[in-house]
């Protein structure tokens, strides 16, 4: 069985849902076919979400109609006979009620979270009645009878798979099956997501879930890029990865790839192929357990870090003071990314600041604190970065010109982790890019 992920690019046209419907045909095989909102789509819902949060009534109920006829244009190029068109009539003005009907009651979190999640139930009905209108067997598979999070918002992978099997079971002779990423039920039962991007996370879930010969990511780019193409102009897509190395590029920014994507699959050692919609030739990059030797293999650059610097000249020495410290962050469930000591101080970054005020509360028990916000770590992640020579050397020459706040080496093989400014992480992407790799 292959797990194969469409992103909200790959499904945001009309002709592009047709072409991937052709794509999906030419795959030998069983495939759960895991897809995204329409591109846009989800950002017009949290601003609608926003506007209804914040009771602006006539602001969410004019973006509910443009959203509405984006829609309509859509199905009238995306069906070819009056009867298809006449589904697709039903499928958007049942959303676009349910949308007028959420807008019109007591709006809260759990209403937002539902509006959230319209988005990839419409793109998969849509898609399946694509499939439908053009006889080809196949079966909508709700995301919300088997992904679930638990009450720390994690996957519960093993009931995932436990939920799955049985449904698998029953379809055993349906080729095509089609599911919603990104969504999922809490441990309320109430309707939830994975977060934003989170549909890469639901085809790797699915694919370690039921062991799926490989899990393919298709968006608008030939596979993950030696560095960020949004911010430096001449980057490289990268032929093959571990599992280590798409992790810490994943979950250190690179936005090709949900944070958690890697994890699952990583597990049960599932290949994790990315490949480009627009360009199905392009080899893209596969992940997974096997992977080239080169020292640096590619960057990822992370914004919104905090870095929290504790400075204690009587304690931080004694056995048990870091303990104390860690102990703080793991109260307020706020993991630390970066990490560097000297003999009187410690410090550490975080991304999540939800509770930066009561944790630095705690804190100040310790000694004296500084905080520093607006900070990107910039990941330099490849192989054998500790058994060169000159590694280092090569990466603190390409910065030279760039203020460096800390640096953490030596944690693994693959990771070198730098934290700058957010205001020179532009300059430092593209400096890193001729400095170590030359382009
Ligand atoms: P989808 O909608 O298919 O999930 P995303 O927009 O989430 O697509 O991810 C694809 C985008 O990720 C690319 O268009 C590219 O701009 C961006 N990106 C950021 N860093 C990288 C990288 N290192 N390699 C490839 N793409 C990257
Ligand atoms: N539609 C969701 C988002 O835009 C999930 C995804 O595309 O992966 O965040
Ligand atoms: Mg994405």
């Amino acid at each position: 069985m292959l797990v194969v992920k469409f992103g909200g690019t790959s499904v945001g046209k009309p002709e592009r849902m047709k072409k991937i419907a052709n794509l999906v045909l030419t795959m030998p095989g069983k495939k759960i076919v895991v897809l995204s909102a329409l591109s846009g789509t989800t950002n017009t819902l949290v601003r609608i979400g926003d506007h209804l949060i914040a009771e602006r009534h006539t602001a969410a109920h004019q973006e509910i109609a443009e959203l509405e006829k984006h829609y309509l244009q859509f199905i009238n190029e995306l069906y070819e006979s009056e009867a298809y068109q006449a589904i697709g009539q039903e499928i958007v003005s049942r959303y676009f009620s349910l949308f007028r009907l959420l807008a019109a009651g007591k709006f809260d979190d759990r209403s937002y979270r539902e509006l959230l999640a319209q988005g990839e139930l419409i793109s998969t009905e849509l898609f399946y009645h694509h499939l439908q209108e053009r006889k080809v067997s196949a079966r909508l598979l709700p995301a919300l009878h088997f992904m679930s999070i638990d009450e720390n918002q994690e996957p519960e992978l093993e009931k995932i798979s436990e939920r799955l099997k049985p449904i698998l079971e029953t379809l055993n002779n349906i080729d095509i099956l089609v599911t919603q990423g990104y969504i999922c039920r809490n441990h309320r039962n109430e309707i939830d997501n994975l977060k934003r991007g989170g549909s890469d996370y639901t085809a790797s879930l699915i694919g370690a879930a039921i062991r799926a010969e490989e899990i393919q990511i298709w968006t608008d780019i030939d596979g993950m890029h030696n560095n960020d193409p949004r911010i430096v102009k001449k980057t490289i897509p990268i032929a093959e990865l571990t599992f280590d190395e798409a992790s810490e590029l994943a979950y250190f920014g690179a936005k090709i790839l949900h944070p958690s994507t890697i994890v699952p699959a990583q597990k049960y050692h599932v290949p994790v192929r990315l490949k480009n919609t627009m360009d199905e030739k392009a080899a893209g990059t596969i992940i997974s357990d096997k992977g080239s030797r080169g020292q640096f293999k590619a960057i990822a650059a992370k914004d919104g870090i905090t870095a929290i610097n504790i400075k204690s000249s009587r304690m931080l020495l004694a056995y048990g003071f870091l303990r104390k410290v860690f102990e703080v962050f793991e109260r307020y469930k706020t993991p630390i990314d970066m990490i560097s000591t000297s003999e009187v101080a410690v410090s550490v970054t975080i991304d999540d600041s939800k509770n930066l005020s009561s944790i630095l509360e705690e804190l100040r028990g310790f000694g004296t604190i500084e905080v520093d916000t607006k900070q990107s770590i910039i990941c330099i992640v490849g192989n054998m970065l500790l058994e060169k020579e000159g590694v280092l050397k090569d990466v603190f020459h390409a910065l030279a010109t760039v203020p460096i706040r800390m640096v953490s080496y030596g944690g693994s093989q693959n990771n070198i982790s730098i934290l700058v400014d957010t205001n020179q992480k532009d300059k430092a992407l593209n400096l890193l890019n001729e400095g170590i790799f030359h382009l």
